[in-house]
């Protein structure tokens, strides 16, 4: 018998392997953070043996999913105002909140709630693009959530930076400091192309070479911004940061709504990965995203929620139902996007998206041990036919029983082990009475 840290035995695999096994009955073997084995319960229970056993029995065992995009601290922001466009929902609502809000101390007590959001609803990696993110690191890493986390560049001061020289240091510092760790993948976030410079963006391309940080970017998210774009430059947003030389396989691009006919094959050939926010783009009606042209081009195409003001929630769960159903809708094709291609977008396909296609998004021999046990016996569920209908049009987060994420488990049927519910509900009340007051008679809407 082999000696390993962890078994989960029993219940329903869905590996999102290359041949999409599903495996009954299933046995997974865990051991410094990494599966170590895949089988039936028999094969891993006759080969292994561990201090630690986690029964998945009536269960299903799946890939950690993969929130693609996220602004973790605006968690404290959702609700503050909903049901205006993009602009005027910035400008007048989210800028002045976070010009008023926004401090260290804002920023870890958004993260914590964040990430306990997205703990119990089986969330095992996200890819984040806010300021201080050094802090957001931390209380992740305490956590032990794995994340891509971008430092805001932007060229207006903000909260933890007023000048890119500083916002470049910032990066520096973060980036020395988190690379190499097990969970944090530390990146740098130039927030869009009409919000940073030329000169500024090309510092973030050299940097991201120097150093092999990944790029993390809005881009294309409304017509306005293509228009604009169009006036401004002369080329729209995706024509424009090829042209400077600033597209790569390790950027990750948030939203990507109006690219061009040529603009997919253009973002394909350079390697970068695209994360689709159908709920953002639906709230803010941005317009839909050509994901399923995306997917068919072989483009890297994951799912995000966006920011929990835009959305109002973190859940993965609803993210791949409404991808599902909103690629129907507007194709007039109900075959256009399958409940496997959805699942796909928030395991395997979200982890090409971030580049992290070896280390995550399934449940294979050598990869990190992110796994999610799944109930399947609420009424909700109830009964199964299919798997992936199950998970992506029935299952809810609430169904989420238990998170392991690199071997660890962080959720335990139901209970959070690594954060403490009680301080998270009461700082965020504290905080929400903050915002409200900063902003005065603004601070909610009727
Ligand atoms: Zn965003």
């Amino acid at each position: 018998m082999k000696q390993v840290e962890l078994l989960v035995l029993g219940g329903t695999l869905v590996s999102m392997d290359k041949q999409r096994r599903v495996i009954q009955d299933a046995g997974v073997a865990v051991a410094g953070g990494r599966i170590v084995a895949v089988g039936t319960r028999r094969e891993i229970a006759s080969q292994y043996s561990a201090a630690q056993t986690v029964e998945a029995n009536g269960k299903l065992i799946v890939p950690g999913l993969i929130n693609g995009h996220t602004h973790i601290p605006m968690t404290l922001f959702r609700g503050l105002a909903d049901d205006l466009d993009l602009q005027e929902w910035l400008t007048k609502y989210i800028f002045p909140a976070e010009a008023k809000n926004v401090s260290e101390e804002f920023v870890r007590a958004g993260t914590r709630l964040g990430l306990a959001e997205m703990i119990r609803g089986g969330t095992t990696t996200y890819c984040d693009m806010y300021y201080f993110e050094d802090a957001i690191a931390d209380e992740t890493a305490k956590a032990g959530v794995r994340g891509v986390l971008g430092e805001t560049v932007i060229d207006f001061p903000v909260a933890d930076n007023k000048t890119n020289a500083e916002a470049m240091a910032y990066v520096e510092r973060f980036v020395k400091h988190w690379q190499g760790n097990d969970l944090i993948i530390p990146a740098i976030a130039p927030h869009a192309p009409y919000s940073v410079s030329e000169e500024h963006l090309k510092a973030a391309r050299a940097f991201s070479d120097r150093t092999g940080a990944p790029i993390v970017m809005h881009i294309a998210e409304t017509k306005r911004e293509v228009d604009d774009s169009l006036k401004a430059k002369g080329a729209s947003p995706i024509d424009y940061l090829e042209r400077i030389g600033f597209l790569s396989n390790r950027l990750i691009a948030a939203h990507v709504v109006w690219p061009s006919a040529g603009e997919i094959g253009i973002l394909k050939r350079a390697g970068v990965g695209v994360v689709h926010n159908p709920q953002s783009n639906m709230k803010l009606a941005d317009g839909v995203a050509p994901v399923p042209k995306m997917m068919q081009e072989g483009l890297r195409v994951g799912l995000g929620t966006d920011g929990a003001a835009s959305n109002n929630d973190l859940s993965m769960w609803e993210e791949m139902d409404t991808a599902a159903k909103l690629h129907k809708v507007f194709s007039g094709d109900p075959k256009v996007m399958s409940a496997k291609e959805a699942f796909e977008l928030a395991t395997i396909r979200g982890a090409q998206a971030l580049h992290l296609e070896n280390e995550i998004g399934s449940i294979e021999t050598g990869k990190r041990a992110d796994l999610v046990i799944v109930e399947r016996d609420s009424f909700n569920q109830i009964p199964l036919y299919n798997v992936y209908s199950d998970l992506v049009y029935a299952t809810k987060a609430n169904d989420v029983e238990t998170v392991i994420i690199n071997g660890r488990i962080v959720m335990r049927n139901r209970r959070l082990l690594t954060l403490n519910e009680a301080e998270i509900k009461a700082s965020a009340q504290k905080f929400r009475d903050q915002v409200a007051r900063s902003l005065g008679t603004l601070g909610t809407q009727p």
